[in-house]
């Protein structure tokens, strides 16, 4: 399957220097991601934690990496010491121990808070009360030199997987409202990153405010499910 140059210059001249293009690797080889390397592409997503190590070990030093999955807690260790971002944060436990594997690794990691926007039950996320709740947290957390390793950057979201182009709209448009309101509560220059959209619905979410794409598909071609 090929890499487009054409979409993916397309791509990047429609989002402009305001927007982030992580371009998903997942499923697809080290020479396509070299292709759009080579093309001056840096920022590439991965859902696997498998997948991801064994890909970077044979990749250039200067990509980085964002991990977009579900990210369970054990494996927190094997990304800890490279990972540039981790879009998928949606508890307590995972932050404590991703703040563990940085403190143990000198450097600290940048998070998004993953939010559930979407009608599907089987998106991960929290919901506007757990948003809440960790964002309140945060002071008491400090004080207790807890988390220090953690860079909150902003939030990340799925929207619906539907034709249903309001709908879609309702939920970015929803998203972008509790970005608001935590970058309000939380009022850290670093939490500025406001990640929604894919290949299907991200020219609804850039108008929805959205400054971070993840594009997969339409840069890489269809994925194929095949193992
Ligand atoms: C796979 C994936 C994408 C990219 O999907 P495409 O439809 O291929 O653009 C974006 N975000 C997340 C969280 C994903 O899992």
């Amino acid at each position: 399957m090929a890499v487009s140059i054409e979409n993916y210059n397309a791509l990047t001249s429609e989002l402009g220097s305001r927007t982030k293009l992580v371009a998903v690797s997942k499923m697809r080889t080290v020479e396509e991601i070299m292709q759009l390397y080579n093309w001056g592409q840096r920022d590439f997503g991965e859902n696997y934690v498998q997948e991801l190590i064994a890909k970077q070990v044979q990749l250039p030093n200067d990509i980085r990496w964002h991990f977009i999955g579900h990210l369970q807690t054990k494996k927190v260790k094997y990304i800890g010491p490279f990972i540039h971002l981790i879009h998928g944060v949606d508890s307590f436990k995972l932050l404590e121990e991703i703040d563990r594997q940085a403190g143990i690794q000198k450097r600290n990691i940048n998070c998004l808070l993953q939010i559930h926007i979407a009608q599907e039950e089987s998106k991960f996320g929290l919901n506007d009360k757990e948003l809440k709740e960790i964002i309140e947290s945060l002071p008491k957390a400090k004080l207790l030199n807890k988390l220090v390793n953690i860079r909150f950057c902003g939030l990340m979201g799925m929207a619906s997987f539907t034709e249903n182009t309001d709908q879609v709209r309702k939920e970015f448009k929803y998203l972008k409202c509790l970005f608001e309101d935590a970058q309000a509560e939380i009022r850290n220059s670093s939490f500025k990153i406001l990640s929604m959209g894919m290949s299907d619905d991200y020219k609804i979410a850039l108008e929805e405010g959205s400054n971070m794409v993840r594009v997969g598909s339409l840069l890489f071609g269809k994925r194929v499910y095949n193992i």
